[in-house]
């Protein structure tokens, strides 16, 4: 069985897709920290976020066992990872390492933007987990802040403005719902009760096409 969870940048996709994992015993890849770890990989050899052939480089050597996700999460790299991820080329060289991992046998929990209608349009179940942008922000703030960081309200939910108009926007694979996904607005829910919610919609789906989940 593949779950795909996409949405915009804080909506909660990330924790959603690991509990989910969690619960159903399947490993789980956040696709974020592909473009991060790319763009990091340009930044820590001093090159241009736009230089092509340099990206495209990087997203080919990336192996998924080097990152260091701490590092990767940091504010300032989802910001870098968006642009590279506006790279047609970079997006084409990281294709075959997202399906590899989830046609794995038994299937795989995969998050994303574009998961449920490029990376896996077969996908069994697909979800796309929304909230506006001031609760995206606010959670944000809050997680930050739990961090130690010193947070601006304002300019995290800019920074959140801005990175969802890049990905919407963009030519190549951009951020929007798969036509046949459920979507999953978290605006009014805590983290508990937007699982349980999201757990209901991969059991509804369970029980409405069993026969293609057993791959
Ligand atoms: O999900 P996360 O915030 O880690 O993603 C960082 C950036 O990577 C996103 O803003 C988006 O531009 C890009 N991304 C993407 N496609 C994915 C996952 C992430 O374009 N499947």
């Amino acid at each position: 069985m593949i779950v795909a969870i996409d949405g915009p940048a804080a909506s909660g996709k990330g924790t959603l897709a690991r509990r989910l994992a969690e619960r159903l015993g399947l490993p789980h890849l956040d696709t974020g920290l592909l473009y991060r770890a790319t763009a990091r990989m340009l930044m820590d050899h001093g090159q241009n976020l736009a230089d092509v052939r340099a990206a495209v480089a990087a997203a080919r050597g990336l192996s998924l066992t080097d990152f260091n996700a701490k590092i990767l999460r940091g504010r300032d790299m989802g910001e870098a990872a968006s642009i590279v991820a506006a790279i047609p080329e970079v997006r084409q060289a990281l294709i075959d390492l997202q399906r590899d991992f989830a046609t794995r046998p038994g299937g795989a929990v995969l998050d994303g933007r574009d998961i449920g209608t490029v990376i896996c349009p077969q996908a069994q179940v697909k979800i796309f987990v929304t909230a506006t942008p001031e609760t995206r922000a606010s959670r944000r703030a809050l997680e930050l802040k739990g961090q130690g960081e010193t947070v601006d309200y304002l300019a995290i939910l800019e920074e959140i403005r801005r990175r969802d108009a890049r990905d919407a926007s963009r030519a190549t694979a951009p951020l929007r719902a798969a036509a046949d996904s459920v979507e999953l607005d978290t605006t009014d829910l805590d983290i508990e009760a937007a699982f349980n919610r999201a757990l209901a919609i991969v059991q509804a789906q369970m029980q409405s096409a069993p026969h293609s989940l057993s791959n």
